[in-house]
């Protein structure tokens, strides 16, 4: 048994954030990670990923991006040395190759059982991801069985899928980027979209997440909005990091060749019911759209900067098929696989402390679990709406390293 103030399980950005605060307060620690640092990024992402953030925003505590290429956008293997340089620069104490398996709670602290031992804690830092498990929904279940079904925690490129066409579940920033990569490939491609958020890469000259930074929509904290479960809920932003900075929406995707249809209502006997809600989710993503352009313009025109940027204008609204289908029958032969890019869920199957809401999420106030001294970090809109991106572990890391380091102050005194 070994003892240590605080245990971090996880060893990706969140994790390495609350470490670099924890050695700037003195406080003991050591990061228990099942892999090596960053190993979602090594290990769940497919091949062509590169961040949606430019690598300006990639901040972290003490450290930033350095490289010649400030508005591009990292591959993964650069997140992975980005992140990996993190952690030798600022001398976290990760061990690697230590699954947690079970963590239990004590009169003080925590008992943290791992597959090379077990620790004791006073105080636990939940840093294990909030992706770890990729969301299929139980229409899945009725697929026909010569239908291949993954997700994109095991989708690698378009060459490692099955011949024969692709059928894309979902049009968030995964889904997206899946279904123009396999298209790009010369493969036929339906995709199936729901409520989605659609933004455009750039804007008036600037990339669309300097505009949201500036317009203070990335630091919007979870306890100044009406509805902070909705916001947790909402789908990703419809963009890629490319080179080029091209948009990618429905619009793009449907010039690119790919079939759009609307949500997945149910199947029947191999067939796909389509719902005929995709004018309605298609406008109400303009919509949205268009009132966060608004926000923008607004922003220029009180900051007294309007001739610092070109012109404001819209984009061209979701153009839909008449002939949409509303059926898809998955026993013609057209569709072989189905890639379910329908969103993702932590795994906290080993956390054995009675901190869950009925739906299994982690009882917390922004990070703050429902138990005592222990934390979360990096869920969507934890403390703030960057909470689940790389550039938010750094303002929630300082949060909670301040709470923890009063926490412990109390209990010593
Ligand atoms: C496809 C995709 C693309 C994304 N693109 C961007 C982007 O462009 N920009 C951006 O800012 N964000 C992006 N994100 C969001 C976010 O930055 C990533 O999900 C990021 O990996 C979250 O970091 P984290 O440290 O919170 O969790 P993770 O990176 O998931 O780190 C958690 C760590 O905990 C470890 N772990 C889990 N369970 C255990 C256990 N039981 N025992 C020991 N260790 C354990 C894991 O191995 C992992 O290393 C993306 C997410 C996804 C899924």
């Amino acid at each position: 048994m070994r003892y240590i103030t605080t245990i971090i399980i996880g060893a990706g950005q969140s994790g390495l954030a609350m470490s670099m605060h924890l050695t700037d307060r003195s406080i003991d620690h050591v990061l228990l990670e099942r892999g090596e640092v960053a190993n979602s990024w090594q290990t769940e992402r497919w091949d062509s990923l590169r961040l949606l953030t430019p690598n300006w925003q990639s901040r972290l505590p003490g450290y930033a991006y350095e490289g010649s290429d400030p508005d591009g956008f990292m591959k993964v293997a650069e997140v992975v040395s980005y992140l990996t340089r993190y952690a030798d620069v600022s001398g976290a104490p990760v061990q690697s190759r230590t699954k947690v398996t079970r963590v239990r709670q004590l009169d003080t602290g925590y008992e943290v059982s791992t597959d090379q031992g077990m620790w004791r804690c006073q105080t636990l830092v939940v840093a294990s991801g909030a992706c770890n498990i990729a969301t299929v929904p139980a229409v899945a279940m009725g697929l026909p069985p010569k239908i291949a079904s993954l997700t994109p925690m095991h989708y690698r490129n378009p060459e490692s899928l099955p011949e024969g066409g692709i059928m894309v579940v979902g049009a968030s920033a995964t889904g997206v980027q899946l279904a123009r990569e396999i298209r790009a490939s010369g493969r036929n491609v339906v995709l199936a979209a729901g409520e989605h958020v659609r933004v455009p890469r750039v804007y008036r000259g600037r990339d669309i997440k300097w505009w949201m930074e500036a317009i203070g929509a990335m630091d919007l904290r979870y306890d100044a909005i009406d509805d902070v479960d909705r916001a947790r809920r909402l789908p990703s932003l419809q963009l890629i990091g490319t080179p080029g900075r091209e948009n990618i929406d429905l619009n793009s995707l449907r010039k690119a060749g790919v079939e759009i249809v609307g949500r997945i209502a149910g199947m029947r006997d191999g067939k796909l019911q389509i719902s005929a809600s995709l004018p309605n989710h298609c406008a109400l993503a303009d919509l949205k759209m268009n009132r966060l352009l608004v926000s923008i313009d607004a922003w220029i025109l009180s900051s007294g900067q309007e001739d610092c940027f070109p012109a404001s204008h819209r984009f061209e609204p979701t153009e839909i098929d008449p002939h949409t289908r509303l059926v898809i029958d998955l026993n013609d032969g057209s569709v072989k696989t189905v890639i379910w890019a329908t969103g993702y869920s932590p795994d906290y199957s080993w956390l054995d402390v009675p901190v869950f809401d009925r739906k299994g999420r982690i009882r917390h106030n922004g990070g703050v679990v429902a138990a005592p001294g222990m934390y979360v970090m990096g869920l969507p809109f934890m403390r703030r709406r960057k909470s689940s991106f790389i550039d938010g572990a750094a303002d929630d890391a300082a949060d909670l390293a301040a709470h923890l380091t009063l926490g412990l102050r109390r209990l010593a005194a």
